[in-house]
Order: structure tokens, then C-alpha cells, then sequence
């Protein structure tokens, strides 16, 4: 069993975060439960911004919101110095609510809307990542609507892919993201940029993938960024004063997952831009990155309620937990494996081998396949590790389920970031159009 930051077993032998007994959060706050390790998310923040300290270079360190976006979670990253990536109006209204600093916030996404795009000018967001043709016109133009001039950088597809699963690969040629490096559409989108007068391009972005264990993959979309950039600059006399390297670093969901220490991802990054752009007498650029998964995804547990089984001789047995893919649908999206053990009876022989399914009317509704387990009973808590990026971010009300409260644990507190959703939220959004009400509802 691998514990991630302040967890552990205590002398109860129940799984204990951030100095709170699971099964007290369990008895307090209801399951399914997201349980965040506050101490873990900003120790992984402090990990990115004392890496680049050590660098010498100018940086930001940009926590990307879709891991987890939450208004705590915004709170957390303006407290330790991040920056924040949003992609939709709505992440932008999470950070902007929290008291997020617009100055420090960067838009990203391949669709934005007119809305959404106003609605970042008129909060004064600091940065659009600019990721095709159509966007870039439509923001010079509604920039010029406002008087404004705003500062972007283009995405482009460096060519390089993340050695990761297919699914989650944005940095090869083939990507619904970016101008395309290899056959001159990103040179287009330069010489385009510098031609819009509303436009301050500050530089380019790459991101190359997802999970990713190697620092060869960030390397090989440095070499690439630094060889645009000095043809750019030699070409076009644009220096590009920001190299935004995207995020992607990988975390140690299971045993075999062998994830770099967050100061040698950085290092790998700032050496390589060190050299590149030294050994071609360009001024070096400030570094930006964009780490999701990293910065939260360890932090996260979350804690359900054991219910029925179904062994099924000679096949496996089912043991069924009171969450599913409405909370975590990563197994059922991309076979995404995950560590739990008994949060209620953590020092307790390991004796079967079960698949988790969930609570939710399909059979891909499984949490984790051959997980070793005591003899589960039904009211064990089963807790599941690594959930804090993209689990309650992608979340859903499938089959009309609650979504789960979120608690913030610290030094032994446990306090409510999000509230768990009532039956009545549930029904908040429905109307019965007239004609269609019945003569109970009249
Ligand atoms: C998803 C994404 C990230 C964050 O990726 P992680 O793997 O969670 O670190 C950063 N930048 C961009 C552009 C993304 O699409």
C-alpha cells in the first residue's frame, strides 16, 4: 500500500488525511466523498515555484483548473503565487468569484465563444492562448471593440507525442489543438498575429501530452519551440519574450507508475532553454507551465461506502460501492487504474481479489478491476487513492446521482469546499412546460 502526502494508517488502523480519522469524514460528511490533502496540494505548488527559483529564469507556474476546479482550490493557487489556465466561461467565473487575480489568469481552448472571449476582455485577463485562425481575428476584432490590446500566445503543435495514452495525446500533427509547426501553418499564424493591431504577442505555447514520465518529450518540444523561435526571430524580427511548455506531468497512480521528481521535469525544461536560446544569442525567455494532474491529482482520495457483492464462481466477484463513473469516470473513459484499500480496516490481511464497480446502470461502470481487498462487508469504507484531478471535474449526474461533497483536511480540520448536492438541485434546472404538466403538478 503507497500513502501519498499526510496520509496514514493510525493506531485504530483506519486511514487517517490530514490528521482526520476517514471514517469520522465518513460519518460527518456522508459518502461517496472527495477528500483533498490541502498540505499535499501546496507542497506540489511549492515544488514548481522553488524548481524555477532554483533556475534563475523568470517564470509562472499556471495550476491548470480543469484538473479541479473549484473556488477553494482558485484560493489556494493565488495563496501560494500560481497562476490559473481556464478553458470556459465557467472555470473563468470560478477563479474570477474566488478573488482570483484576472491579471494572472490565461484563456485556453480551441472553441471559445464570442461570450466568453468578452467576458475574459472585460475582466482583464492577462493572457489568451490564441489556438487557431478564426479565434485569432475574432479576438483582435472584439478587443478593438473595447479599445483594448491584449496579450496572446499562439498554441502550436510542435510534433512531438507524449509517450501516453491515445486519448489524452494533444501534441501530435493530428490534434483538433493548435497551429501545426511541421507544415509552416504556425510561421502563418505569426506573421498573422504581428499583423492585428490589437494583438501583443508575447510568444508560443506547446503542450505535448499527458501523464508523462520522461523529461525527453519536454526536451525534444523545447528543441522544436527554440528552433521556431530563432527562425522567427531571423525571418520575421519577432522575439518571442514567453515559452509556455503546456503541463502533462505524470503521477504515481499505481505500483509500476514511475513518475520524476517535480524539480527534475523543471530542470530538464530550464537547462534546455538555457542552451537553445543561449546558443543562438536570444534573450532568454520567461518559462511558463501549466500543471493540472500534478498539482492536485495525489491529493485526492475518495471515500465510499461498500454495498452488495456478486461472486460470480470462476469468473470474479463484484463488490459495488455507493459512487461509480458519475464521480470518477476515468476506468470507463480510458481502463485509467487506481489503488484502494479498506479506510475502516486498513491493517486487516488482504484475502480476495474484487472488481469496484459502481452504482450506475452501465456495465462499464467500474472503479478498479483485481484489487486485493480483506473480505469486504457491506458499510466498509472503501478508499480510493489519486483522485483528485479530473474525477470531480468531470463528474456527472448520470442516473440522476448526487454529486459528492469535496473537504478541504489540514492539521487535523475538515472543512466543506463543496457542498453535496441535494435531491432538489438534482430537479433545480427542470421545468414541466405547462402543456406537459400532470394533474398532481397542476
Ligand atoms: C490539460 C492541459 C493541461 C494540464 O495537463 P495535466 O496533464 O493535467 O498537467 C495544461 N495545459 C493544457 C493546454 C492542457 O490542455
Amino acid at each position: 500500500m503507497y500513502l501519498h502526502g499526510t496520509s496514514k494508517i493510525n493506531a485504530q488502523g483506519h486511514l487517517e488525511i490530514g490528521g482526520c480519522d476517514t471514517t469520522d469524514l465518513a460519518q460527518q460528511f456522508g459518502t461517496p466523498l472527495y477528500i483533498v490533502d490541502e498540505a499535499l496540494v501546496r507542497q506540489r505548488a511549492r515544488e514548481y515555484v522553488e524548481s524555477f527559483r532554483a533556475s534563475g529564469l523568470k517564470f509562472q507556474v499556471a495550476y491548470a483548473s480543469k484538473a479541479f476546479s473549484v473556488m477553494a482550490m482558485c484560493s489556494i493557487a493565488e495563496q501560494e503565487g500560481l497562476s490559473l489556465d481556464v478553458v470556459s466561461d465557467g472555470e473563468l467565473y470560478t477563479a474570477l468569484k474566488a478573488g482570483f487575480p484576472a491579471a494572472r489568469i490565461h484563456f485556453h481552448g480551441n472553441n471559445k465563444t464570442p461570450e466568453e472571449i468578452n467576458m475574459a476582455l472585460d475582466a482583464n485577463i492577462g493572457c489568451f492562448v490564441v489556438d487557431n485562425f478564426n479565434e485569432l481575428y475574432l479576438l483582435n476584432a472584439l478587443a478593438a471593440d473595447k479599445g483594448k490590446r491584449v496579450n496572446v500566445l499562439l498554441r502550436i503543435t510542435p510534433g512531438v507525442e507524449a509517450h501516453t495514452h491515445d486519448y489524452i495525446s494533444t501534441g501530435q500533427t493530428d490534434s483538433k489543438f493548435g497551429f501545426d509547426l511541421g507544415n509552416g501553418t504556425a510561421y502563418k499564424a505569426i506573421q498573422e498575429t504581428a499583423a492585428q493591431s490589437n494583438l501583443e504577442l508575447l510568444g508560443v505555447h506547446s503542450h505535448i501530452g499527458s501523464q508523462i514520465f520522461e523529461v525527453e518529450g519536454f526536451a525534444m518540444a523545447v528543441d522544436k519551440v527554440a528552433g521556431f523561435a530563432v527562425q522567427v526571430r531571423d525571418e520575421l524580427n519577432v522575439t518571442f519574450r514567453v515559452i509556455n511548455l503546456g503541463g502533462g506531468f505524470g503521477i504515481r497512480y499505481v505500483e509500476g507508475d514511475t513518475p520524476l521528481p517535480i524539480s527534475q521535469y523543471v530542470k530538464a525544461i530550464t537547462d534546455s532553454i538555457k542552451t537553445n536560446f543561449s546558443a543562438a544569442s536570444y534573450p532568454l525567455p520567461e518559462i511558463w507551465v501549466e500543471p493540472g494532474r500534478s498539482m492536485v491529482g495525489d491529493a485526492g482520495t475518495t471515500l465510499y461506502t461498500v454495498g452488495t457483492s456478486k461472486d460470480i464462481p470462476g469468473v470474479r466477484k463484484y463488490i459495488a460501492v455507493d459512487g461509480g463513473m458519475s464521480d470518477n469516470p476515468r476506468f470507463a473513459l480510458y481502463e485509467s487504474k487506481y489503488e484502494a484499500i479498506l479506510a475502516n480496516r486498513a491493517n486487516d490481511p488482504l484475502e480476495e481479489t474484487v472488481t469496484i464497480a459502481g452504482k450506475l446502470c452501465e456495465s462499464g461502470d467500474k472503479l478498479i478491476m483485481d484489487l486485493e481487498l480483506p473480505k469486504a462487508k457491506s458499510g466498509d469504507l472503501l478508499a480510493v487513492f489519486c483522485t483528485g484531478a479530473y474525477n470531480y471535474s468531470m463528474a456527472s449526474n448520470y442516473n440522476r446521482v448526487r454529486r459528492p461533497a469535496v473537504v478541504f483536511v489540514k492539521d487535523g480540520a475538515a472543512d466543506v469546499a463543496v457542498k453535496r448536492e441535494s435531491l432538489d438541485d438534482i430537479i433545480g434546472n427542470d421545468v414541466i412546460p405547462a402543456r406537459l404538466q400532470t394533474s398532481a403538478a397542476r
